[in-house]
């Protein structure tokens, strides 16, 4: 079975927008653009016409880049895009529900509510150190679960999901829900990316960002990957024209060898300044516990996680509190080696008061 019959039936017959024909040295009378480009326009494509409907040069490159066939990716306007397509795409409004850790990255819930599909949550125990328990997640599945999101390295808690886990959970799913591998911090790991597994799990669908690794939050730019029929069917779904002009060409940009590499130097040194923040914090007594990270932020328990915050934001440093099951965590960010000493002399101040 192909895993597009677990979509929504009116979404598996949805044939994509017919936008304008696009050709090189024609005049083009067929779309209502503007013939004159503005003066301050600098982009290799001019803005007074569509950007492409598809970007077919950066779906190529980043394919090639994430480990994957070019008609396997779809180019989103951030991963955040790439959730709502896929839940919007597989679960039916009152009907269909999908499952997620907790705590995990919110836009999973965020979404499902919006689409109105039910959102199951597996408890991730904090005495574990917020390890995925796949039974427990497997446990939460049942006829109706369309989608489940595996985040690894897990946003807030760092954790990542062992691959013989990740294949346990496509294999007990095979042909009933789509596995959303969300990758956004995997640079930060040692994990490989589970694209590798595309060919032989046909319920498999990967998530990356180039908004944490790749230093282009800004440029909201990101991709699904998967299944050449799912792809084909997201794309059914996406926008015309998702992707703008300069973004398009910005993220190409970003995709040349000086910049990889500069983007590469720039892991490395979250990394070892991960290390270093996370060994500092050992001395101050009001920290009472940190886990350890796979990504470039890490979660500790501390003793009034609000005051604490608020404390930073008065030092003009803004660090993330949840509250509900994680009112005594904070997540905290890796920044620039400078921003990361000031934090801590901002512990110190606190240590001391
Ligand atoms: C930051 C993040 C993303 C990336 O979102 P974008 O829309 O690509 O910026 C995706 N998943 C998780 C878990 C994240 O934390």
């Amino acid at each position: 079975m192909n895993v597009v019959k677990l979509a929504r039936p009116e979404i598996q017959k949805l044939q994509p927008y017919k936008a304008a024909v696009q050709l090189d040295d024609t005049v083009r009378l067929n779309a209502n653009e503007a013939p004159w480009s503005s003066s301050g326009d600098r982009f290799r494509r001019p803005l007074n016409r569509y950007p492409e409907i598809r970007p077919a040069r950066l779906q190529r490159e980043l394919a090639a880049r994430f480990g994957c066939d070019t008609d396997e990716l779809l180019v989103t306007r951030g991963s955040s895009e790439g959730i709502d397509l896929l839940i919007r795409a597989f679960c039916r409004a009152g009907i269909d529900n999908i499952v997620t850790a907790s705590p995990s990255f919110s836009m999973y819930p965020h979404y499902a509510e919006i689409q109105g599909a039910e959102i199951r949550d597996v408890a991730l125990p904090r005495e574990t150190g917020f390890r995925l328990d796949p039974g427990a997640l497997l446990d939460a599945c049942d006829e109706q679960t369309r989608v489940v999101f595996v985040c690894t390295p897990n946003n807030p808690t760092g954790t990542t999901v062992p691959r013989e886990q990740i294949v346990e959970i496509l294999e007990q799913r095979r042909d009933r829900s789509v596995i959303v591998v969300d990758e956004a911090y995997i640079e930060f790991s040692d994990a490989v990316s589970c694209t590798e597994l595309l060919d032989r799990h046909e319920n498999l669908v990967v998530l990356r960002t180039l908004s944490k690794a790749l230093a282009f939050a800004g440029a909201r730019c990101g991709a699904v990957m998967g299944n050449t029929a799912v792809i084909r069917m997201l794309n059914a779904i996406q926008a015309p024209y998702a992707l703008a002009t300069p973004v398009v060409e910005c993220v190409e940009n970003a995709l040349q060898a000086d910049q990889l590499k500069q983007a590469e130097d720039g892991v490395a040194l979250i990394v070892s300044e991960r290390d270093r923040v996370m060994n500092s914090l050992r001395k101050y007594g009001f920290i009472t516990r940190i886990w350890p990270s796979s990504a470039n932020f890490f979660l500790m328990q501390v003793e009034n996680a609000e005051t604490i915050v608020n404390a930073c934001a008065q030092q003009k440093i803004l660090l993330r509190f949840f509250g509900g099951s994680l009112s005594d965590c904070i997540r905290v960010s890796i920044g620039s080696p400078d921003e990361n000493t000031r934090l801590l002399q901002v512990f110190d101040t606190i240590e001391g008061s």
